[in-house]
Parts: C-alpha cells; sequence; structure tokens
C-alpha cells in the first residue's frame, strides 16, 4: 500500500509499504478516507524527529520512519474478534491517544497525561497519511449519514476545541476572548458559540486568517491594536469587568498577557497554544485577580461521542475550518510546504488519501 511516511526533517516519502497483517483481539483495520495536517506534523516536519521515536517507543514498539496522519476518516475493512462497537462498511473516525489499560491516569479517563500513551500517527506503526491503518477499537468513533468523511477527518482538532471550551467553564452566556485563529482558535470559537456564549472575541493578526473567520457568525474579530480590544471588552461586558474566560490558541507571550489583561477578576485563562520558549509572565498580575490558569493537553478519547452528536446536530460546524484539499501525491508540496510559508492563511489542509 501507499504511505507517507516521516525519514528526517524534510525528509517525507510516499513509499509502498505492506499493509497491517489480519486482526486480532481488539483490533481494527481501516481504510483510511481523509487526513488532515497538523500543526504537531508540521512540527516534525520542519524540526523533527521531536515526538517521533527514533529509538522503539517504549510500549507501542514503533519507531521511525513511521507514517504521518492522527487526524482522519476511514472505512471499517476488518475487525478482530473482541470487538463490538464497529463492523466492516461502517464509516468512522478516530482519537489518537492510545491508551494503556490499567494506566492510573487511564482509568480516570486523563490517559492523555500518562507517559505510557502513545499516538496514532506519531508514536505507533499506523498513520492516516497511509492507504490502511490498524488502530485499537477504543480509539475508533462511528459517523453517522449525517455526518460527513470531511467532518470526521476534523474530529481530532475538534476535541482540542471541546476540552479547551470545558476548561475554560464555558456555558450559555459566557464571554470569551480568543487568542489566535489558526486551526485550533478557529474551532475554538465555534465551540464556544455551539456552548452558548454571548460574546465570542477573537484576536489573530494575520489579516489573511481573520478574513477566512469574517464569515462565522457571532464573533467579534480583532487584528492590529490590542487597545482597541482592550475598550472594546470592556464596553460590551457587564460592569466593564471584561471576559469571563480567555482561551489562549497561539503560545504567545504577547497573547497570554493580553488574556490576563482582559479576563475578568476571578476569570478562567485556558492555555491551548504551545510556546517553544519560556514565557514571561506577570504571575503578580494573575495573582492579584485572582485568575485560574488550566494548562490544555490533548483529549480524552471517550468526547468521541459528544464531538460527532454535536457535528451532527449542526450546531459545531467543524468542517468550515478546511480551507485546502490535496492528494497523497501532493501532500508534501502542496500540503506540508504550502502550510509552513511564512505567513499562509490556511487553516486546515485535508489530505484525499482514498482519491
Ligand atoms: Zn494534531
Amino acid at each position: 500500500m501507499k504511505a507517507l511516511r516521516f525519514h528526517k526533517a524534510r525528509d517525507l516519502r510516499l513509499e509502498d509499504v505492506p499493509p497491517p497483517p489480519k486482526p486480532v483481539g481488539d483490533e481494527v483495520i481501516l481504510k483510511i478516507s481523509h487526513c488532515g495536517i497538523c500543526g504537531t506534523d508540521l512540527h516534525e516536519y520542519v524540526a523533527g524527529p521531536i515526538i517521533l521515536p527514533i529509538e522503539p517507543h517504549p510500549v507501542t514498539g514503533a519507531r521511525i520512519p513511521i507514517i504521518l496522519g492522527h487526524e482522519f476518516s476511514a472505512v471499517v475493512t476488518d475487525v478482530g474478534k473482541t470487538v463490538t462497537t464497529v463492523r466492516p462498511g461502517d464509516r468512522v473516525a478516530i482519537l489518537p491517544h492510545l491508551m494503556k489499560a490499567g494506566d492510573y491516569y487511564a482509568r480516570r479517563n486523563l490517559g492523555q497525561f500518562s507517559a505510557a500513551t502513545g499516538l496514532v500517527g506519531l508514536t505507533w506503526h499506523w498513520g492516516g497519511m497511509g492507504e490502511y491503518a490498524l488502530v485499537p477499537e477504543q480509539n475508533v468513533v462511528r459517523l453517522p449519514d449525517n455526518v460527513s468523511d470531511e467532518q470526521g477527518a476534523v474530529l481530532e482538532p475538534s476535541a482540542v476545541a471541546v476540552n479547551a471550551i470545558d476548561n475554560a467553564g464555558i456555558v450559555a452566556g459566557s464571554t470569551v476572548l480568543i487568542t489566535g485563529a489558526g486551526p485550533i482558535g478557529a474551532l475554538t470559537a465555534l465551540a464556544a458559540r455551539a456552548a452558548g456564549a454571548s460574546r465570542i472575541f477573537v484576536y489573530e493578526p494575520n489579516d489573511g486568517r481573520r478574513a477566512r473567520l469574517a464569515d462565522f457568525e457571532g464573533l467579534s474579530l480583532h487584528g492590529g491594536s490590542t487597545d482597541d480590544l482592550v475598550q472594546r471588552i470592556e464596553a460590551e461586558t457587564e460592569s466593564g469587568v471584561g471576559v469571563d474566560a480567555a482561551i489562549e490558541c497561539a503560545g504567545h507571550p504577547a497573547a497570554l498577557d493580553l488574556c490576563i489583561r482582559v479576563t475578568k477578576r476571578t476569570g478562567t485563562i485556558a492555555q491551548v497554544g504551545l510556546f517553544v520558549e519560556k514565557p514571561e509572565v506577570d504571575m503578580f498580575k494573575l495573582c492579584e485577580k485572582g485568575l485560574r490558569l488550566v494548562g490544555c493537553w490533548g483529549n480524552d478519547i471517550t468526547l468521541g461521542p459528544r464531538l460527532v452528536a454535536m457535528i451532527a446536530s449542526g450546531r459545531f460546524p467543524a468542517e468550515r475550518i478546511i480551507t485546502g484539499r490535496v492528494s497523497l501525491e501532493q501532500a508534501v508540496t502542496e500540503g506540508f510546504e504550502t502550510l509552513t510559508e511564512a505567513g499562509n492563511d490556511h487553516l486546515k489542509i485535508l489530505i484525499n488519501v482514498a482519491g
């Protein structure tokens, strides 16, 4: 079968590799439909291997060269004997965290925090940028007829966004600031709207990216001077106290500063964006305002059915972040290369693996 494998930085090869073996136990064989290119894939492409294991992964045994892709939809082609939730012919999507049975965190549905956790498409033998993949049943979620393959392919980043909304405590009527409108920031804005937030302010300095969100309903979009945004938030929140919560998706010190500045006293900041370097944080302000700062990492794989239901309801149009589509053959030149160009305004490029 054809698969796009990571060998080293800037060296992804479309190769012929053996397909997965006959499934046993809880294993599910998938024929991949669509697979998204994620920021994590781009980091690996530019500067990897970072997460990708050079030595065999301690739990999964996988090592580079590795088939990338952890955001994908597929059709089930074969299942092991103990599989009960899906059968051949089912359309599915996956959530990639590979939970180790019995693990302290996995038993609490927090397996993403376990050092023993692997990831499909990063620290696993199979990924979504190949024609077929083998994954455990627990990572597969069935898609109903009214959820498309493309919507299924953005289920994983949607999980990150909904996890952020939950961590920020967004409820009906909440006011929120989202900093950074890349794919995760854009999905977080859609998820905040689905959760019933009354005011959703988005700060994104890239004009092109901001323009991509122009037709999303119910957002107050801002770039340029943050002073204008601060004034606007004061004017539009009760007693001018600031937003109930901020969700920082940029991983940028200035963005975190802005969140600390405009979140109301005793409000919550959910940190989703990953910082490359340690930021300088005004911890005095954080204490003085009684803010709660919550780190967000991955997601719980049991979120799958809830996300699918949100998308199926029409209230969470996650597919709106899709801004490009390429074939597996074009994935490096038109996908990875395009997304690593400075100032590009794409949100999500999908690889149409099935063609
Ligand atoms: Zn990802």
